[in-house]
């Protein structure tokens, strides 16, 4: 069985006392490709380092999250450019606005944003989206945006099953992760109105994690929680659910 974490944060601090020991639990769990979102320019040095130790396993991914968009903006998307033309990412993320912490940063999170997309296109890679409290803002620039260039996974979806089908319509696929095993998560009631060929597997570790985990750091390994839920929800086995999820990642990745 071949599991994808479409979404995890591997080389966080969190991880720096027992990182070996929590990457051997996820392979021995069957996960074996991880893909790794950028924060900002602080981290870049620990995703370098993590993908040196793990580079069969680790795909690294390029951008500016939308909660590091501050005054320093000019320094940070430049970092992020440097980057892109240095070497080779597998995807330009996590980008996107978050008006939950901070709105004051709006018309710069729409900038970064609107930037991003456009080298994303420029070097045919896919963008994984971060919307926290900011649907219509992020559908507005995608709705601009759209067209036969624009791709990739609106993470850790949480929204509506309009604002599935609307995701979609973009060339998203939907990251889905550990709010689908929560009570009150809501997805999981109208998860099977969409098809799981629209649907990738994610941690978002350390954050996030699924129950009965929940609270708790959260790690690679407990995906699995999300693979049972989704062959509940999909009433397909594990292992299918492993298959197509997986197939589903390499379309967009395109490995
Ligand atoms: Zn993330």
């Amino acid at each position: 069985m071949t599991i994808t974490d479409t979404h995890t944060h591997l080389y966080s601090s969190q991880f720096d006392e027992d990182r070996a020991e929590m990457m051997q639990r996820a392979f021995d769990a069957g996960i074996s490709r991880f893909f790794i979102p950028a924060i900002d320019a602080a981290y870049t040095d620990a995703m370098l380092d993590l993908e040196k130790n793990y580079p069969e396993n680790v795909f690294l991914m390029m951008g500016l999250h939308p909660t590091s968009v501050k005054e320093t903006i000019e320094y940070e998307l430049g970092h992020v450019k440097e980057m892109l033309d240095k070497r080779s990412f597998c995807a330009i993320g996590e980008i996107g606005i978050d008006l939950y912490w901070d709105k004051s940063f709006l018309k710069q999170q729409q900038e970064a944003f609107r930037t991003q997309i456009r080298w994303a296109k420029e070097k045919n890679l896919p963008i994984i989206i971060h919307c926290r409290d900011a649907f219509d803002e992020i559908f507005e620039i995608l709705e601009e945006e759209k067209d036969d260039k624009l791709f990739g996974i609106f993470h850790c979806f949480t929204g509506t099953l309009e604002q599935a089908k609307q995701a979609i319509s973009y060339n998203m696929k939907l990251g889905i992760g550990g709010v689908v095993t929560f009570k009150n998560g809501k997805i999981d009631q109208f998860l099977n109105e969409i098809a799981i060929e629209n649907i990738v597997l994610e941690t978002d570790s350390p954050y996030l994690a699924p129950t009965p985990f929940r609270g708790k750091r959260n790690e690679s390994s407990y995906i699995t929680k999300v693979v049972e839920k989704l062959s509940e929800i999909y009433e397909i086995t594990t292992e299918e659910v492993a298959s197509i999820t997986t197939q589903n990642s390499k379309d967009v990745f395109g490995f």
